[in-house]
C-alpha cells in the first residue's frame, strides 16, 4: 500500500475538512399550523407533534 511521505499538517487536515458541512436539512411545512418546521422535531410554533400538542407554547 502506498504511504503518505510526511504526516499532514492541522492546516492541510483542517482545510480538507472544511469542506465536510452538512447540508441544510429541508423544513416542511407543519401540519397543524403550516409554519416551516424541520422533520423529526416538534414544531416550534405550535408545539405540535405527530399530531398531538407535546409542548406548551405561549400564545400571544
Ligand atoms: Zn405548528
Amino acid at each position: 500500500m502506498a504511504l503518505p511521505k510526511r504526516k499532514k499538517s492541522k492546516s492541510k487536515c483542517r482545510i480538507r475538512r472544511a469542506s465536510h458541512k452538512h447540508p441544510v436539512t429541508a423544513s416542511k411545512a407543519c401540519p397543524e399550523c403550516g409554519a416551516p418546521h424541520r422533520p423529526h422535531r416538534v414544531c416550534a410554533a405550535c408545539g405540535y407533534y405527530r399530531g398531538r400538542q407535546v409542548l406548551t407554547v405561549k400564545s400571544s
